[in-house]
């Protein structure tokens, strides 16, 4: 590896030992890198980047609530403002159990190169908090909401830094965000947050966006080998709104969804999740539960359920693992390669660990997509709010979806260019690394070193 590049590789990972993720999404980014590097010395002329790699600001907050039976709780928020140079920092807000800092600067630092590949006017940033949403009243959540906004409200806002929603964040939490915003302010800038409820500026679509985005991505690695998606099989991971938004799509373009997983196992449906409406829809029953059990869906339609197992040793011709980061390690990509899967597109944030994915991108006759390009149609949308939420319009959902749409194709196209610019061939992964570093790069080098 170039020396600059491991130099920066080093530093962060002994300043960020106890910070696994991060060192791994940072690891993974810079290795796409190194001919870049090479080609342009005046990036590290100006240290470029040790300044990507460290976020402009980072910060936690304490947030206080009580539960129903009176008991107080205290949980820790957090904020990454990873890097405004193209625009408002931009990206969701996590709720989970397992957010600590680390989590939340990978996540962050992804944030900035998807946002980026998107040729939208978004930075990067990330938040979230250590806050269990799994059997809380709606009440409790409520208190919760409110409580983190009071923290949060000074540091946000429309044109300095736009949360959204994540895991355990859907609707419901950003109404309730949004409301105590609007308390605190008193203003109705509601450009301040997205993925809110149409009746107070939510974009259509929005919902749907990831799943929708991830399909058209798809669409385009299919087209590449002149092949279609209709009739196609795919196993997806996970069973919330990304994944509901991929078995809509699916559906209506003629693929199969065979298998859906949670924390308790996975179910294998052969045939399709995507071959009834109620089927599809029966993910957002199953979310909305609160339950985060996959296994309601093999009671209810009488599919077989493989408890505690993942779905990546069914055969399918595609595989998109659409629910945690480091879902698939090394045995699980050899088994993905063992079954002969052709296509292997990523859509959580980072659900491959780096030697799987090192590994899978060796593999034969096997594409590999990365998520912060596939998954990049969320936060696409969530501009496209801020927009209608800044002119006071309400686009329709044939508008917003035929920009979603030119997006993904774009974000593709830019992929595979700056790969080929770098003599690296047709290598998505590399791709949107590259295409994502050089839209932050330029704007770092025009606003001089800081
Ligand atoms: N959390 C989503 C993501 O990972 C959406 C972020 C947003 O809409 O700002 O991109």
């Amino acid at each position: 590896m170039n020396t600059y590049l491991s130099s920066v590789l080093d530093r962060v990972k002994n300043e960020h030992a106890s910070e696994p993720e991060f060192c791994q999404t940072v690891e993974e980014v810079l290795l796409s890198l190194e001919p870049v590097i090479e080609q342009h010395p005046e990036y590290e002329a100006v240290d470029l980047l040790n300044r990507m790699v460290e976020p402009e600001r980072m910060f936690t907050f304490r947030v206080v609530w009580t539960d129903d039976a009176g008991r107080v709780h205290t949980n820790t928020g957090y904020r990454v403002q990873f890097n405004g140079a193209i625009g408002p920092y931009k990206g969701g807000l996590r709720f989970q159990k397992n957010v600590n800092p680390g989590v939340i600067k990978f996540l962050g630092f992804e944030q900035c190169f998807k946002n980026s590949l998107t040729g939208l006017p978004i930075g990067g940033g990330k938040g979230g908090s250590d806050f269990d949403p799994a059997g809380k009243s709606d009440a409790e959540i409520m208190r919760f909401c409110q409580s983190f906004m009071q923290a949060l409200y000074r540091f946000i806002g429309p044109d300095t830094d736009v949360p959204a929603g994540d895991m355990g964040v859907g609707s419901r939490e950003i109404g309730y965000l949004f409301g105590e915003w609007r308390r605190l302010k008193g203003t109705f800038e509601n450009g301040v947050l997205t993925g809110k409820d149409r009746s107070f500026g939510g974009s259509r679509i929005r919902p749907e966006a990831t799943g929708y985005g991830a399909v058209y991505y798809l669409q385009n690695v299919l087209a590449h080998e002149y092949e279609k998606i209709e009739g196609k099989t795919i196993a997806c991971s996970g069973f919330g709104n990304v994944t509901w938004g991929i078995c809509k799509k699916a559906r209506q373009l003629g693929a199969v969804v065979v298998t859906l997983s949670g924390p308790d196992g996975y179910i294998y449906d052969p045939d399709g999740v995507t071959s009834s409406d109620e089927k599809v829809e029966y993910l957002r029953t199953m979310r909305a539960s609160g339950h985060d059990r996959v296994q309601d869906y093999a009671d209810k339609f009488g599919v077989e359920f493989f408890p505690g197992e993942k779905p990546w040793g069914v055969k399918a011709d595609i595989v998109m693992p659409s629910a945690v980061q480091n879902d698939v390690g090394i045995r699980e990509a050899e088994q993905i390669a063992n079954n002969r899967i052709r296509y292997y597109i990523e859509v959580a944030n980072m659900p491959t660990t780096n030697e799987a994915l090192t590994f899978l991108r060796d593999q034969p006759g096997l594409v590999v997509a990365p998520s912060k390009a596939v998954n990049a149609g969320g936060v696409s949308v969530s501009c496209l709010e801020m927009s209608q939420n800044s002119e006071h319009l309400v686009w329709t959902a044939e508008q917003v979806d035929d920009q979603l749409h030119a997006i993904m194709d774009e974000i593709y196209g830019n992929s595979v260019d700056a790969a080929e610019r770098y003599g690296l061939g047709y290598d998505l992964v590399a791709g949107a690394n590259i295409a994502g570093f050089e839209r932050i790069a330029q704007a770092m080098m025009a606003q001089g070193i800081f």
